[in-house]
């Protein structure tokens, strides 16, 4: 991969609140919009302007903060929504509309014309009101292709800064967003962000494949929270990039275990100890060999340095452990075990933690050791 300018648009705040059952109150949005910006994000789309009420308000308040990142609205087609957007201060908007035959008949129950007519006109009237726009294509990913390059046409003549190609229901895979992203940027000159779903959990390898194939834009939200199975991960795609195709857009990445934890609790979504970047266990060795290595050389068994999300690296101690793991953790409550006491206390440790079926705490360490070398012998007589 050359190296480029990728730009990460955040929309956490409106596809991720979006997930059934997610509300953010207003200090929460503003919280995440600093953290957002504070992270690195390029542009922040911060809402529904349209909605009005308290989501306008919440809206108001972050163009009002004075962030570094360009503060987006979304807004269908229509003249009233983009002035709401106008009236919360947004520098940028979303303009987005079905172009996939199936949304359009079914959802709209209109014509192809009257999509690009109606989008052409929207985009005119907010260019001239001096908004950076993405014109967005729903489901572009289920949309005939020669439609969605006419539409493109459309809309990049009509002003538009933008194309925003949506995997609306998540149904690509990363060779065919390749391919399709590549037709679209060989037929049409337009910037192109990838805003991908994750139904069939492929949404950070098809923003990926998407980028490699020319689009210089990448929609995404923390912890991927979003529409049903969610969007691509801010997380993911920022490491992605970094560590797969070495373009590191210098992102406060050392934040994102803070930012995902606010977002977890924010969105009463439970940030699971398996997810990827962030979790818990990303750093958390048990199992013997793997331990063993991480402990001569993290780099045997770690894509990437703990400290680098926020995270620490952790030896675990169970079923699956073995005597160099079990030396480094008794050093830490500083005792020295030989080989030989390491290997006599093994089948005890994991005696007891497959009995638990868990991990061991460290006072169980501390218990088991006791219980076996004896409390008198190497401590002397208790009073
Ligand atoms: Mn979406």
């Amino acid at each position: 991969m050359e190296k480029r300018k990728i730009y990460v648009v955040d929309t956490t705040l409106r596809d991720g609140e979006q997930t059934a059952g997610v509300v953010f109150a207003n200090r929460e949005k503003i919280r995440i919009a600093k953290f957002l910006d504070e992270l690195g994000v390029d542009q922040i789309e911060a809402g529904i302007p349209v909605m009005g009420g308290y989501e306008k308000e919440a809206i108001k308040e972050i163009c009002s903060l004075g962030l570094k990142a360009s503060i987006m609205g979304w807004n269908r087609p229509i003249i009233k929504d983009i002035e709401a957007s106008l009236e919360c201060g947004v520098d940028a908007v979303a303009i987005s509309i079905s172009t996939s035959d199936i949304h359009i008949k079914h959802k709209l129950k209109k014509s192809r014309e009257w999509v690009i007519e109606n989008m052409v006109k929207a985009v005119e009237f907010a260019k001239k009101h001096g908004l950076y726009v993405s014109a967005n294509a729903e489901d572009a990913s289920r949309s005939d292709m020669d439609f969605l390059i006419e539409y493109a046409k459309a809309v990049k003549e009509a002003g538009a800064d933008r194309l925003r190609y949506c995997d609306t229901v998540g149904i690509l895979e990363p060779f065919t967003t390749y391919e399709n992203i590549k037709k679209l940027r060989e037929a049409v000159d337009i910037e192109i962000e990838m805003h991908t779903h994750d139904d069939f959990g492929m949404a950070t390898a098809n923003a990926l494949a998407g980028i490699k194939a020319g689009a210089n834009y990448v929609g995404v939200t923390v912890l991927g929270l979003g529409e049903r199975a969610g969007n691509a991960p801010l997380e993911e795609v920022v490491m992605a990039l970094k560590h797969i195709y070495g373009i590191d857009l210098n992102f406060k990445t050392d934040m994102f275990v803070e930012t995902a934890e606010y977002v977890s609790r924010a969105s009463g979504r439970e940030l699971p100890a398996w997810k990827a970047i962030v979790g818990s266990n990303m750093f958390a060795h048990e199992s013997g060999i793997h331990a063993d290595g991480a402990l001569k050389n993290p780099r045997t068994y770690e894509a990437f340095q703990p400290e680098e999300v926020g995270l620490e690296r952790q030896i675990v101690i169970g079923k699956h452990s073995g005597t160099a793991s079990l030396r480094a953790k008794f050093l830490e409550y500083g005792i020295h075990l030989t080989q030989h006491q390491a290997e006599e206390l093994l089948p005890r440790v994991r005696a007891a933690a497959v009995d638990l079926k868990r991990t061991l705490f460290d006072k169980e360490l501390i218990y088991i050791y006791e219980d076996y070398f004896g409390y008198k012998h190497h401590h002397g007589k208790r009073d």
